[in-house]
């Protein structure tokens, strides 16, 4: 990856608005440890809407994910960090990390990146490599939140990591954590912030689903580093959580940071030895929302040969009602912008950015709402590659998937989980076997690359039921292009674990000192595989799995997935593509 030094440049972006006293109120952060292949849409989004509410005032966003790869990149490549990668000695290993990042950024073209022996054999050295680098600074992490010692390497990169904030000084720090995966780094970094009187608040959707999220300001909250058990004194980290969606939550936390937090919506806090928690609150109506300000983050400048662009244009799931997923909990409804503001929306992030592919990340879309959308797009003549989340329903068929196409539609990741129709009833999932297989098939006919989510190990679920996905995936080999699959695992927040008896669950188990990450619970099932079982299948059955679709690697890098089924179409002359889509 390139290194840079944006983001430094942030804090004038915005010229004469930038006085320091208003640029250091409030920081928003997004931080490591994720893939950086395109900018994260959170804190774009919150540093909008706060803009918006208070237009003196310029909000830095500083994507520390992106930056922790860069600097580690480049530690790698001067010698400051030795890393051994698959056998390879370090010195070996770096100039391989170098070469591969060099190539996922499209450095060598487009058309190599097309290539999809080198694309796998690349994406598997990047996996593995990213594997061996967030374990070790998580392991940092979790060391210097337990007060034990860490190489000085460790420490200065942090310090490095870290010095575009602390030239900010702010008063307020917001982390988005996504992912759990980020939650050490997030601490580890707020600590720091914290020794230089900066408060700090965590949000996103990690904490929105997590049980008991009080628990993380509690005087002490257990860890583990390994087997290990530790202790984390949340106060020299923590000062609030905030559940739910962000904009009045952190717009009202930031004008009464040291005034009544009562009124903060989502807001959990201490107050007089004790931790409070406010109910949360929405933006009812998306369309007032601006559009997501990019511009702090370096676009071009994520791991992938062309940039992408993530966006929301609904929240919460409309169908809602599958009983293992938390996604939609992060939502107290389902919400929609109309699709006249979704393609508009698209056109500014088009013009302001120069950018021609768009993940839509909404949770799903409803065929109805992809029929509008597309519509919409033909009739404003927009010319952009698009990828969307989507159920299986009854209502695509093959007229719809054309038009899908047309409008620029070229990844669709499905929430098919089965292919079995008792477990699929038993997740009420609300598809029927026969749709799934029928629109894998015409979506492939039509020219849209088809990503299926699987689900394996439903409580209850037989060998006959697992095999049956099996079968179902040899029947739509041809139109399968990835997968990507999961063993089940019972998680707090999911309506299973609210009502286990109905699932066939006899019995879950609370583990004595619960790592403050963790949300998975073991538990026993009266039928089908145990939860051994499940993992051991679900192990044994992954390199038979990895053989279906393109590339075992898209089901983990989406944006590279939708680069590949964009760019292909234009006939391997990927470099061309900014031309063609003039
Ligand atoms: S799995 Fe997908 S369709 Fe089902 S409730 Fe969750 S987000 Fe909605």
């Amino acid at each position: 990856m390139r290194e840079t030094n944006r983001g430094k440049r942030i804090v004038n972006e915005k010229g004469a608005e930038d006085t320091p006293g208003l640029a250091s109120q409030l920081v928003l952060i997004f931080p490591p440890a994720m893939h950086p292949t395109s900018p994260p849409l959170g804190i774009a989004g919150l540093k909008a809407f706060l803009e918006s509410m208070c237009p003196s005032q310029h909000i830095p966003t500083l994507d520390l994910n992106l930056r922790f790869h860069q600097k580690a990149l480049s530690w790698i490549r001067n010698g400051r960090l030795r890393m051994k990668i698959s056998g390879m000695e370090p010195e070996a290993a770096a100039g391989k990390i170098t070469e591969v990042c060099r190539y996922l950024q499209g450095n060598e073209g487009m058309a190599p990146f097309l290539d999809m022996e080198r694309y796998n054999e690349a994406a598997e050295f990047y996996e593995r490599y990213t594997g061996v680098l967030h374990g070790l600074f998580d392991h940092f992490c979790r060391r210097i939140l337990a007060g034990l010692p860490v190489p000085n390497l460790a420490e200065s990169f942090f310090k490095e990591l870290l010095e575009p904030v602390m030239e900010l000084a702010p008063r307020l720090a917001g982390f988005s954590v996504l992912f759990s995966q980020q939650l050490y780094f997030a601490l580890t970094m707020a600590r720091v912030l914290k020794e230089k009187g900066t408060r700090v608040v965590f949000g996103g959707a990690t904490l929105s689903v997590m049980p008991h999220v009080e628990r993380l300001l509690q005087n002490t909250v257990p860890f583990r580093i390994g087997s290990d058990r530790h202790r984390l004194h949340s106060e020299t980290c923590l000062d609030f959580l905030m559940v739910g969606e962000g904009e009045t939550g952190l717009l009202a936390l930031r004008d009464q940071l040291d005034g009544d937090l009562s009124e903060v919506p989502g807001l959990v806090y201490r107050k007089d030895g004790q931790v409070s928690k406010n109910p949360p609150r929405m933006v009812a109506d998306l369309n007032v929302l601006p559009l997501p300000d990019f511009r702090d983050l370096p676009v071009e400048d994520y791991l992938s040969p062309v940039p992408i662009l993530p966006y929301l244009s609904s929240r919460g799931c409309f169908w809602g009602r599958c009983t293992f997923c938390t996604h939609q909990k992060t939502y107290l409804a389902y919400r929609e912008e109309s699709v006249e503001q979704t393609v508009s929306r698209l056109h500014e992030l088009r013009t302001r950015h120069g950018v021609v592919h768009f993940n839509l990340v909404d949770e799903m879309i409803h065929p109805h709402r992809l029929a509008r959308l597309s519509r919409a797009l033909l009739g404003e003549g927009a010319k952009l590659f698009w990828s969307a989340y989507a159920k299986p329903t009854g209502s695509f068929d093959m007229s719809l998937m054309d038009q899908l196409h047309r409008s620029g539609l070229r990844l669709v990741m499905w929430g098919v989980e089965s292919g079995s129709q008792r477990v699929l009833d038993a997740m009420k999932k609300g598809i029927r076997l026969e749709w799934a297989g029928r629109i894998l098939d015409s979506a492939h006919h039509a020219g849209i690359w088809n990503l299926v989510f699987l689900l394996f190990g439903f409580p209850t679920e037989t060998e006959a039921e697992w095999d049956a996905t099996l079968r179902f995936l040899e029947q739509h080999r041809e139109s399968i292009d990835a997968l990507s699959k999961s063993r089940f695992v019972l998680v707090a927040g999911s309506d299973i674990m609210r009502q286990p008896e109905q699932f066939g669950i006899t019995q879950v188990f609370e583990r004595p000192e619960r790592d403050l990450a963790s949300i998975a619970y073991d538990y026993e099932v009266s039928g089908g595989l145990s939860q051994e079982e499940v993992q051991r299948r679900f192990e044994e059955q992954l390199p038979l799995l990895e053989q279906y679709g393109r590339s075992p690697h898209f089901g983990v890098f989406r944006d590279h997935f939708l680069v590949h089924a964009a760019v292909r179409e234009l006939g391997n002359q990927g470099n061309d593509l900014e031309r063609e889509m003039e």
